[in-house]
């Protein structure tokens, strides 16, 4: 990987400060100038002042930086696995690298910005972007996110953390709003942005089409300046989505610095006009073109002209990659890794042999510099008797004859081996639409149940970028899941297949059984302009964990060809204080025949919650490479956060003081190591006391309690102590003012806020 040059240097160099000064020297006309591109992918240079242009592009698993007229075109780039796929290796060290592979490939096409990582929870897996995002589970997402954005950014390339906020649906996406409450907000939709702004600062965040409880996302102070900026302390500056920008003044009131694409001088000339007026501050409008002139001066200073990079070796990373993702998902009788000292003939099926589908269409589209397929890296790897046939089964289209089929299963049926790909067709996933179904293409099932009739050894290998339903799942024997590997998916397949590599990736989300099963069914996509996310809290696992649904496959599950044992599941301490973390440790054993890889997966479970939460939460994750027979000791260290819910009222995160139970093992249904710990709370932040607040919430109070039995009495249904649990019910549910009603005035509102002043 390149190193930056003149890096300590660079370092050293304040930023912002240039830019403030900078800032200091320019005309209104030059600000305004600055907060809209220069067509698509560029800012304006300013000449006078030597401001450069910075050069934008996406992202995020490839370089797609457009060229030439027409329909756009992009430079050849090595197209990596889509985000959908990196996730289930669950590794931020390779996530790390590709960043930088990436950043490499950004420098040595000019390019200052790259328009990723997305980060958007998967609520349903309908979402026709999902195979660009990461996961259902934001500890999960917001970890590789930040290692991503760390490996693209210590090359001197910046990152475009995106979509900003709840973006979730295709469907109308520009308008649709996000409805959603505020503690939902925070635990599902904000935490993997939280987690990739605070640990690894990305220059620059999407602002997204949608709005978010009826604010765009781009016009949003409350996501753009309290929380991104305020509480998270972001530094780089806020780009709209492309075509996100509707009230642009309201926009750059908001926090927004940049508009793409440019709309010319239509937001320039609003952008004068407001500050005239006095619509806009020159204070506010500062605020927005310091972060973004930060970043270009900033960029600028990292430009490595005349870099080039290695296409093979990047490939070969690609290859590596795509392997790291692979989630295998049923081997019964371990029919994978193929023997080809025993199996002599072959049949592959299906046209994604030979001509894969490895990234899904719209703005990620790479335009990749070489493509391997499984059919020729098969070929390539087997040994020289064994005899590979093949067979089509179907079209590009994703439908089929009876003579495609006919002819697959005579294939089949001649071979000892069937290897039936299969998957989404284009058409069925992609930017702009969701998808209706969770089913593949009825020809792809088809063709499986027909190759399953017809021989008794299928595997089968699946490219989409997103869940499916498999009503096969008992008649074959292997199912791969590949994902969209990017270019060279292909080759990983082969390797997985043949045993060169042993597949290590487990599920970042869930395969549910059916459509009715998913959390926000039937209300996906939310229609009339309105997403309402009414399943709250749960999606993903979290749903089926804590309605008991069984999934298809679960959350974090994933085979090998090797097993694993986990043992010695130890906490340094069973009772902590909130404010003290705790250090978990767990031995790890590859206890099969050959090398692997296991990814060792932490929930907390809390037994007796005080609000609605999940059956459980994923805390923390490693994978780890093991020889066999090794064992190696992992430790992981949770803090308070591992243990809070977001509780909107205080707006802050809370722990409510008891046991929790450590879980730990291979997946999210298979935790065979649990420690329960217990946490104490030292000063409980309690929401003051009010003339709305309940009876119960005086009893529950420290200074409020001495106060509840003349309260309780004054209501004239006699002693509570006394009282059936009727009344007791029904006095303690009571907000605290009606004790003048009730008392007929003869408790007085004086004495009601002498003791409101008194248990303050
Ligand atoms: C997409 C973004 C993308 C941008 C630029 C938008 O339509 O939502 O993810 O980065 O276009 O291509």
């Amino acid at each position: 990987m390149i190193a930056t040059k003149n890096s300590s240097a660079q370092r050293s160099v304040d930023y912002p400060a240039k830019a403030r000064a900078l800032v200091a020297e320019m005309t209104l006309e030059e600000k305004a100038l600055l907060l809209s591109g220069d067509g698509w992918w560029h800012t304006h240079p300013i000449d006078r002042l030597q401001i450069p242009a910075l050069s934008i592009s996406d992202g995020p698993h490839g370089l797609r930086k457009v060229e030439g007229g027409g329909l756009p075109t992009s430079v050849p780039a090595t197209c990596f696995p889509t985000a959908s796929a990196l996730a289930c290796s669950w590794d931020t060290e390779l996530i790390s690298e590709i960043g930088a592979a990436l950043a490499e490939e950004c420098q040595a096409h000019d390019v200052q910005v790259l328009l990723g990582p997305g980060v958007n929870m998967k609520r349903s897996p309908l979402a026709g972007r999902n195979f660009e995002y990461f996961s259902e589970d934001p500890v999960l997402a917001g970890k590789l996110a930040a290692a991503y954005i760390q490996g693209v950014q210590n090359q001197g390339v910046g990152t475009s953390l995106k979509h900003y906020a709840a973006n979730n649906q295709e469907f109308e996406r520009m308008v649709t709003s996000s409805n959603l409450d505020e503690r939902t907000l925070h635990e599902l939709y904000l935490t993997a942005f939280e987690i990739a702004v605070k640990e690894a600062q990305p220059w620059s965040v999407m602002a997204a089409y949608n709005p978010v409880n009826h604010v765009y996302a781009t016009e949003n102070s409350l996501l753009l300046r309290d929380i991104l900026r305020t509480r998270w302390g972001f530094e780089g500056f806020v780009v709209s989505d492309w075509g996100a920008v509707h009230d642009g003044v309201a926009g750059v009131n908001a926090g927004l610095s940049l508009e793409m694409p440019g709309s010319g001088s239509y937001l320039r000339n609003k952008i004068i006009e407001a500050v005239r007026i006095g619509r806009l501050s020159p204070a506010k409008l500062d605020e927005a073109v310091v972060p973004l002139l930060t970043v270009i001066l900033k960029a600028t200073d990292h430009k490595r002209p005349g870099v080039a990079f290695d296409a093979g070796d990047h490939d070969a990373l690609a290859r590596r990659a795509a392997g790291e993702s692979l989630v295998l998902l049923k081997n019964s009788g371990g029919l994978l890794p193929l023997d080809f000292r025993k199996t002599k003939t072959i049949a592959l099926i299906g046209a994604f042999a030979k001509t894969p589908r490895y990234q899904g269409a719209g703005s990620s589209q790479v335009n990749p510099t070489r493509i391997s397929t499984a059919y020729d890296e098969l070929v390539k790897q087997a040994d020289k008797h064994t005899v590979f046939c093949y067979a089509a089964g179907y079209t590009e289209e994703g439908t089929t004859t009876e003579d495609l089929i006919e002819e697959a299963t005579q294939q089949a049926k001649a071979a000892e081996v069937a290897v039936v790909f299969a998957g989404l067709p284009n058409s069925y996933e992609s930017e702009g639409f969701d998808r209706s179904s969770l089913e593949m293409p009825a020809a792809h099932n088809r063709l499986i149940a027909a190759v399953s009739v017809a021989q008794p050894n299928v595997a089968v290998v699946l490219m989409n970028g997103s869940a499916v339903t498999m009503p096969w799942t008992n008649k074959v024997r292997t199912i791969l899941e590949a994902w969209l590997g990017g270019q060279a998916g292909g080759g990983a397949i082969a390797d997985a297949l043949t045993g060169r590599i042993n597949p290590s990736g487990k599920l970042a989300e869930t395969f549910p059984a059916q459509l009715e099963d998913t959390p926000p069914y039937p209300d996906f996509p939310g229609r009339n302009k309105e997403a309402n996310y009414g399943e709250g809290i749960c999606i993903g696992y979290r749903y089926y964990d804590t309605r008991k649904i069984a999934p298809l496959f679960p959350f974090g599950f994933g085979l090998s060809y090797t097993t694993f044992t986990f043992s010695g599941l130890r906490c340094n301490a069973t009772a902590i204080k909130e404010t003290e973390g705790v250090t978990v440790e767990v031995k790890v054993k590859n206890t099969g025949l050959v090398a692997g890889q296991e990814v060792v997966q932490l929930y907390v479970h809390e037994q007796r919650p005080e609000v609605v939460r999940p059956e459980k939460e994923l805390k923390a994750f490693t994978k780890v490479a093991l020889r066999v027979g090794e064992e190696r000791t992992i430790s992981f260290q949770l803090t308070k956060r591992d243990f809070a819910y977001y509780d909107a009222f205080r707006r802050d995160w809370i722990v409510n003081p008891g046991k929790f139970d450590i879980l730990v093992g291979s997946s999210s249904r298979d935790l065979p190591l649990r420690q329960t710990i217990e946490v104490e709370v030292i000063k409980q932040d309690r929401a003051p006391l009010t003339r709305d607040s309940l009876l119960k919430e005086f009893k529950n109070h420290p200074k409020g309690k001495a106060f509840y039995p003349e309260l309780a009495e004054a209501f004239g249904l006699g002693n509570p102590d006394e009282a059936d649990m009727m009344v007791r019910a029904f006095l303690d549910d009571m907000p605290v003012y009606k004790v003048c009603a009730f008392s007929q005035g003869k408790f007085t509102e004086k004495r009601l806020e002498d003791i409101l002043k008194q248990v303050q």
